[in-house]
């Protein structure tokens, strides 16, 4: 069973979520939240640092146009994230991803995005289409990688350029785009400020020394974003040590923070629809579920929540409510894996009162449903 506190509700945030009409279901993005973030990574990082925020990880049109005035610009990585950058105004944007289209391509360079290459097919695709443009290459590096919740280079993944490959790419570079610099995403979700630190120093010294092997004129660094925040323990990645690392003049590094900068600026709510217990086990049934906040299933961990207690009640018939117990918070999906947190205590919970999950401003409601990433739906076809 999990007793550790959920991160106390900020006043203004519980007040909103008390207001809402029952029963509640609700994401609450909170913007002045996400400007200090923005101000707490900018102090933290060495000058010479360029902030893109990623906007996979929160693509609500207000949280990305805070950002893309809060920070230098937008890292996007489909057609859908692209748009939206370009309705906030990003002064800045790298687009990056395997699977870009022709479509996407074309207008990635019309927008003056700079694109990172993820494969010597798509350099050939850019120049069949007439694109000139500077670009940088997304590089999978061999070797031991960042640890994290998901890792992409050190280890076969459909991300970037295996660095064995590069100077084979680079002998056959197509007329009209022109390597600037390196995009080395590496890792989502590193807990150790320390060992970012040690990748960043890492990727400027590869790519200095891999340019200069080449011929480049190296001018970007991009580091990728994987600054972590760790849902068990309240607490995140420390940025302490990141203010070590020295960035060349000339050099412009690049980081692509998605996680750190929108998790604690978001907060989803489900009221208590029943409470009952069934076998010896306790379940709050919600209005809400994973299908609007997926990442417990899908990390397979228990979020944790404070409970917002609703003291209305005007009902004539008596009042769900358990004292002293352990609830498994579920949804309202008929499936038994609609599950967001198990065997968390409570000290009083009834029917009507809030679950509110707190640090569920990145990979919350985004990577839920159909919008993942902004990429086109599917089409149906009716037969
Ligand atoms: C997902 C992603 C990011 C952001 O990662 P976080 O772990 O949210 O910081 C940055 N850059 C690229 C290329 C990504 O795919």
């Amino acid at each position: 069973m999990t007793t550790e506190p959920a991160t106390a509700l900020p006043a203004a945030v519980a007040a909103a979520l008390r207001d809402l009409p029952a029963p509640a279901c609700a994401y609450l993005y909170d913007t002045t939240t996400l400007r200090e973030r923005a101000a707490t990574l900018r102090a933290a990082l060495p000058p010479r640092t360029t902030i893109l925020y990623a906007v996979k990880a929160n693509g609500h049109p207000a949280v990305v146009a805070t950002l893309a005035d809060a920070t230098d610009g937008l890292d996007v990585a489909s057609g859908g994230e692209l748009r939206l950058a370009l309705d906030a105004g990003a002064r800045r944007i790298a687009f990056s991803g395997p699977a870009k289209t022709d479509t996407e391509l074309a207008a990635a360079v019309h927008a003056g995005a700079l694109l990172n290459v993820e494969s010597a097919h798509e350099l050939r695709r850019l120049a069949g289409l007439g694109l000139h443009a500077d670009i940088c290459l997304r590089v999978n590096r061999a070797g031991p990688a960042l640890s994290g919740s998901h890792t992409m280079t050190g280890t076969p993944t459909p991300f970037g350029i295996a660095d064995d490959q590069l100077g084979d790419v680079l002998a056959d570079l197509p007329p009209g785009l022109r390597v600037i610099g390196f995009h080395l995403h590496a890792v989502s979700n590193n807990l150790d400020g320390h060992a970012h630190a040690a990748f960043l120093t890492d990727a400027i010294g590869w790519s200095q020394t891999k340019a200069q092997e080449y011929g480049l004129d190296l001018r970007v660094v991009n580091a990728g974003g994987g600054f972590g925040v760790d849902y068990r323990t309240d607490s995140a990645m420390d940025l302490t040590p990141l203010s070590t690392v020295t960035v060349p003049p000339g050099i412009d590094l690049v980081v692509e923070p998605g996680r750190w900068l929108t998790a604690d600026a978001g907060w989803y709510t489900a009221e208590v629809l029943d409470l009952k217990t069934t076998h010896g086990r306790t379940f709050a049934v919600l209005r809400g579920g994973t299908h609007h906040f997926r990442l417990p299933a899908a990390w397979g961990y228990s979020h944790p929540f404070t409970v917002l207690p609703v003291d209305h009640w005007d009902r004539p018939y008596p009042r769900p409510a358990v004292t002293d117990t352990p609830v498994d918070a579920v949804g309202e999906l008929c499936t038994p894996r609609d599950v967001l947190t198990r065997d968390r205590h409570v000290t009083h919970l009834r029917a009507g009162d809030r679950l509110v999950f707190a640090r569920t401003g990145a990979y919350g409601y985004d990577i839920s449903h159909h919008d993942f990433l902004r990429h086109d739906p599917p089409d149906f076809v009716i037969l």
